[in-house]
């Protein structure tokens, strides 16, 4: 197999990747480019290193409509990251040279948040530990970070469903938070959400277990709800739209929307779901190879690929959301 090596998961992360070092200057570097149009903004600090929470908000005076990305929740899920910079560097770029990219900015502003857990993406950055997925904050409360054990799983923090997930220990992957967001990460999610009215939302994560790669989840629905039954029926045909313009990395197909209910957690599509009505779903990047192997941290040139087949379908479904709606 001459070519598996292209095809694994390469950890420590190569140049072509951002570091959490280069994260504010690159920021700083694309809002540069037409500061009347971006803005660099501090959302709140991590918990526990007092790491800032960095976000651009990108549109024109006229752009009524708000859309939020998030680029990651889970540290070492760091394509999202690179995706939302991505974004924001494309939105800067071709407001006015592409059409469509033109119309989604009369339209809608972007709120671009790369990470909301920049304690773990800096241990991944840094080469400490791959799969660092919770922040740092010391749960086990012996004192010092026990980088594999320690940490809130920020996606099962917000104030949404928190009580209906099954506790599981603090050294547990999905580890909740002793209170509904109890971490100072959410909280600047939520005073965010509280200033600005989200039509849509979309939360970008990678599956390094495999289990959901490539898929798109919506948030929970409470059957029965006929309203919500409704909107979320229009949210999969949205989603699907996105979905089938993606390719999937390394097997035959696209990427799909997951079928059936997903879990009732307090989890970030369902806080903004079904807290302010926001369309909201989850988007799993990286890919399987023929292995078998979930790759999340592809070489740079997949990264790329990742990188422009998933702009190239946000690009077509916000234009047909921003002519339609
Ligand atoms: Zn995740």
């Amino acid at each position: 197999m001459g070519c598996s090596a292209n095809s694994a998961n390469i950890y420590p992360l190569p140049k072509a990747y951002l570091h959490y070092n280069q994260l504010h200057s690159r920021l700083t570097e694309i809002s540069g480019l037409d500061p009347a149009l971006a803005q660099l903004h501090v959302l709140g600090f991590s918990g526990t290193e007092e790491l800032p929470i960095l976000a651009l908000q990108i549109g024109k005076a006229q752009a009524q409509r708000n859309i939020l990305i998030i680029g990651q929740h889970h540290g070492d899920e760091v394509l999202g990251v690179e995706l939302s910079v991505a974004l924001a560097a494309e939105l800067m770029r071709k407001h006015e040279s592409d059409k469509l990219w033109k119309q989604i900015m009369d339209e809608y502003r972007f709120f671009i948040v790369p990470t909301i857990n920049p304690e773990g993406w800096k241990r991944v950055c840094d080469g400490e530990y791959q799969f660092k997925r919770k922040n740092n904050r010391d749960t086990n409360k012996n004192g010092r970070l026990d980088i594999r054990a320690d940490g809130v799983d920020l996606n099962r923090n917000y104030p949404v469903f928190w009580a209906d997930q099954v506790p599981v220990p603090p050294g547990h992957a999905n580890y909740k938070g002793e209170r509904p967001a109890s971490e100072t990460e959410v909280q600047a999610i939520l005073k965010l959400a509280e200033k600005h009215l989200f039509e849509l939302a979309i939360f970008y994560h990678s599956s390094s277990t495999g289990a959901f790669s490539e898929k798109i989840f919506l948030p929970n629905r409470i059957i029965g709800d006929e309203e919500q039954e409704r909107r979320l029926d229009e949210l999969f045909i949205f989603a699907q739209g996105y979905a089938q313009r993606v390719k999937k990395d390394y097997q035959k197909g696209y990427y799909q929307v997951g079928e059936g209910n997903t879990s009732r957690v307090g989890n970030a599509r369902n806080f903004f779901f079904h807290t302010y009505q926001t369309d909201a779903f989850l988007v799993e990047l990286g890919g399987i190879n023929s292995a078998g192997i979930s790759v999340v941290h592809p070489n740079a040139n997949m990264k790329d690929k990742i990188m422009k087949k998933n702009l190239a379908a946000l690009r077509q479904v916000l234009y047909q959301r921003a002519k339609s709606k």
